[in-house]
């Protein structure tokens, strides 16, 4: 293959479709192509030594020419386009129109260089651009005719010009009908229309929409806003305007306006109500300032207390409080400062005329007032407070009543005993003085019988008043029982069958001994009493675990671990009236003699005072239960040695015994007692005279003292007499304990205790072991 001949060259260069032009250094045509002379009309043997602004006149001066002089002598490159420089060389399509055209000069070869032009013709590629924007006029056309919006165009003397189809339904006209027509058939010379034009045709925008009102063809009115803007074609001026539609932004705003004034009224309503409701109230009413300052105040201030709106307005709150009550009304007011929640209060306040009224006030802190309303509540007050007087008189007498049972049973029971001491007394100095023997024994056997008596109604009064001396232990209570089998048997008689039901394995019970029995013996009458025709009497036992607390009666029974001793009856059973009433002392219905009313108040006093309960059940015609709970002890049980019925009198050999008493014959009797006994006694009335004696060195075997002395007491004279001598023996009398008397937190080692009254036998007894036992 070998390179195209440069023969052909001159064919190439003519048959290039676009302009081609060599020029020399000085810019002269040296090549001009076909494409140029179909062109321009000129043959390249005419083009041929001219310059082209030669050929071409036109070209004087232009941009072409300095743009190829740039080429020629400094080799510079240039492109020019039709859209910047139009018209550059005078050539025609072959349909004849100009032809459009772009245009590169460039340098070729070395200097002096030669001049290449080429000539592009861009005509069918600029029309497509000019169709493009013809379409996109179309388009914005028919944005313009489908609008919502009426758009009118207008000239500068305000004459119609077009009108799109929004026109026509907004106004009613037909777009024709408008054309050529004045604006003002629509606007009516309306102020603001005429203002915006002015400023319009200045040529200065429309700061915002006009409000207007248009007539419509049918004479109704339309709302509009109207935007517009001026612009110019060649000479002339014109002016767009978009109309908007805002009927329905106009009746919405109407309607709220509507609104904004019923509600208005509404609250002129309801505020009038209110105002009723503060005239007419008989509550009163009151607006004040947080530090209690009164603004305003209703007329049932009036009404209820007697004050003046005039007296009050300004006044502080707390001049109409009574002075006790102004404490509470500031603590309300300081709370109402520091949150809003409503409280509730009350304060009496003061009465124009005296007096005062109780209010209940309701109050809520707004802003910096507060808002009050109160209630007269004097009369619940008062009703209140009548019920409570009345209450506590009832109680009161009550109260007087029992006592008056009380004091005067024991009056009555007392003045028996003494009747039949006295008496007996009587006639045995009577049968002494008369030298007769014979009978006196019987009749110190009635005296002492009846002050034994006496004796036996005091211990149970101690009981009930739960201050007799107790001498807790661990008990086994079914070996207790079985003890007074036979005691019990024989108090019932033979016509009740008595059923004992002990099931081993008790729990030992935290008691008297000596009480418990006492009681049991007591229930065991009590039922015989029940069953005259005779019956069935069942004691049993038994453990009990309480897990709960047992709130059956009045006295509730805490939960916990007990023993159980019930004892029941086939018996007549008792009345819920009769039952109420059991515990009472001096309560019977047996006849004068054979009851005394104490029975059961005196059971009801040593269980209570020994941790435990009573309860009763009882069914008219039935029987009757008594369950007696005693507090478990947890232990071993301690076994009572039994009882020694007849003992010899022992005799003392010489020991020395202090007795310290305050009351003279007791001291006697206990100082004679000793006597007989053989022992040296020695006598104090009190702990203060007995000191002297514990502290000297003189023999001391036993001191027996009275807990219950003037001054030291018994408890603190055996302390400090153990200080002296620590192993003195001490045994001490009591009748009655102000804190009831308890063995275990009282009696130390080398201590015993004996209790008013005592036989002299007991008594001997007693300090005949003391002083035989070892130190
Ligand atoms: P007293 O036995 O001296 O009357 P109590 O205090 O022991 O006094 O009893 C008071 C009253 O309770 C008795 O008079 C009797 O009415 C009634 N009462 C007591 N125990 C029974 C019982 N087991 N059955 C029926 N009534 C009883
Ligand atoms: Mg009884």
């Amino acid at each position: 293959m070998t390179r195209l001949e440069p023969q052909f060259l001159g064919a190439v260069f003519d048959g290039v479709d676009a302009g081609l032009i060599v020029l020399d250094p000085a810019g002269r045509v040296l090549g001009w192509n076909a494409w140029m002379a179909v062109g321009s009309g000129v043959s390249a043997d005419a083009a041929f030594g001219h310059r082209l602004d030669e050929i071409f006149p036109t070209l004087l001066g232009t941009r072409l020419i300095a743009a190829i002089t740039e080429a020629v002598t400094g080799g510079v490159s240039s492109l020019l386009t039709h859209s910047l420089h139009s018209g550059l060389l005078p050539l025609k399509t072959r349909a004849g129109q100009d032809l459009i055209q772009n245009v590169t000069v460039r340098p070729i070869g070395a200097e002096p260089a030669l001049c290449l032009i080429q000539i592009t013709d861009v005509t069918v590629a600029t029309e497509r651009d000019s169709i493009l924007r013809k379409r996109q006029n179309a388009r914005y056309d028919a944005v313009v005719e489908s609008a919502p919006n009426a758009i009118l165009t207008l000239d500068a003397s305000g004459m119609v010009q077009t009108a799109n189809p929004a026109v026509a339904r907004e106004f009613g006209y037909a777009a024709k009908e408008l054309l050529g027509q004045p604006i003002d058939v629509l606007f009516d010379g309306q102020p603001a229309w005429a203002e915006a034009w002015t400023t319009l045709l200045s040529g200065a925008p429309l700061a915002r929409p006009v409000e207007l009102i248009a007539r419509r063809k049918d004479g109704s009115s339309s709302f509009l806003e109207v935007s517009a803007a001026r612009w110019r074609s060649d000479t002339r001026t014109f002016v767009t305007a978009i109309l908007r539609d805002v009927n329905e932004r106009r009746a919405a705003e109407e309607a709220l306006r509507r609104l904004n004034q019923t509600l208005e009224r509404r609250v002129a309503e309801r505020t009038a109500d209110r105002d009723r409701m503060w005239r007419l109230s008989t509550d009163v009413m009151l607006v004040a300032r947080l530090d209690g300052t009164i603004q305003s105040t209703n007329p049932a201030w009036k009404h209820i207390l007697g004050w003046d709106e005039a007296t009050l307005i300004h006044a502080p709150l707390a001049a109409f409080v009574m002075l006790e009550d102004r404490p509470r009304l500031q603590a309300a007011l300081h709370d109402m400062a520091r949150s809003r929640t409503p409280r509730l209060f009350e304060l009496r306040l003061r009465k124009h005329d005296g007096g005062n009224r109780h209010i209940a006030w309701s109050a809520v802190a707004d802003g910096d007032l507060l808002q009050a309303v109160g209630r007269d509540v004097t009369a619940e007050r008062e009703a209140q407070a009548a019920l409570l007087t009345a209450e506590e008189a009832l109680r009161q007498s009550q109260k007087m009543e029992a006592l008056g049972q009380l004091t005067g049973g024991i009056a009555h029971d007392f003045n028996n005993l003494l009747t039949g001491i006295i008496g007996a007394m009587d006639i045995v100095k009577r049968r002494i003085t008369a030298g007769r023997y014979e009978d006196v024994e019987r009749f110190m056997d009635a005296a002492s019988a009846s002050a034994h008596r006496a004796a036996a109604l005091t211990h149970r009064l101690l009981a009930f008043a739960r201050r007799q001396p107790l001498d807790p232990q661990s008990v086994d209570i079914n070996h207790l029982i079985g003890g007074i089998e036979e005691l019990l048997l024989r108090s019932v008689g033979e016509q009740v069958v008595v059923e004992f039901r002990l099931p081993p394995g008790l729990w030992p019970a935290m008691t008297d001994a000596n009480q418990l029995e006492n009681a049991l013996l007591n229930l065991a009458i009590n039922g015989r009493d029940a069953m005259p025709h005779g019956g069935r009497l069942t004691i049993a036992t038994e453990n009990l675990v309480l897990e709960e607390a047992d709130h059956g009666s009045a006295t509730a029974i805490a939960a916990g671990e007990y023993t159980l001793i019930s004892v029941s009856d086939t018996g007549v059973g008792m009345t819920r009236e009769t039952l109420a009433k059991v515990f009472d002392p001096f309560f019977t219905t047996k006849p004068i003699g054979q009851g005394t009313g104490l029975g059961l108040s005196m059971i009801y006093g040593f269980v209570m005072q020994s941790n435990g309960h009573v309860r009763i059940e009882s069914t008219v015609g039935q029987g009757t239960t008594v369950r007696l709970y005693l507090p478990r002890h947890h232990g071993a049980s301690v076994q009572r040695p039994p009882q020694i019925v007849a003992k010899p009198i022992p005799k003392g050999s010489g020991e020395t015994v202090l007795v310290v008493e305050d009351d003279p014959s007791v001291r006697l009797l206990v100082s004679e007692v000793l006597r007989e006994l053989g022992y040296t006694s020695l006598e104090a009335a009190d702990g203060q005279a007995a000191l002297p004696v514990l502290t000297s060195n003189a023999r001391l075997d036993l001191m027996v003292t009275d807990v219950g002395l003037p001054g030291l007491n018994g408890r603190q004279l055996a302390e400090i007499a153990r200080q002296h001598r620590p192993k003195l023996k001490i045994l001490f009398v009591t009748g009655y304990a102000e804190h009831a008397l308890e063995r275990g937190t009282f009696l130390g080692e080398g201590m015993e205790m004996v209790t008013k009254p005592f036989a002299l036998d007991a008594l001997a007894s007693k300090i005949r072991d003391m002083i035989a036992a070892a130190p």
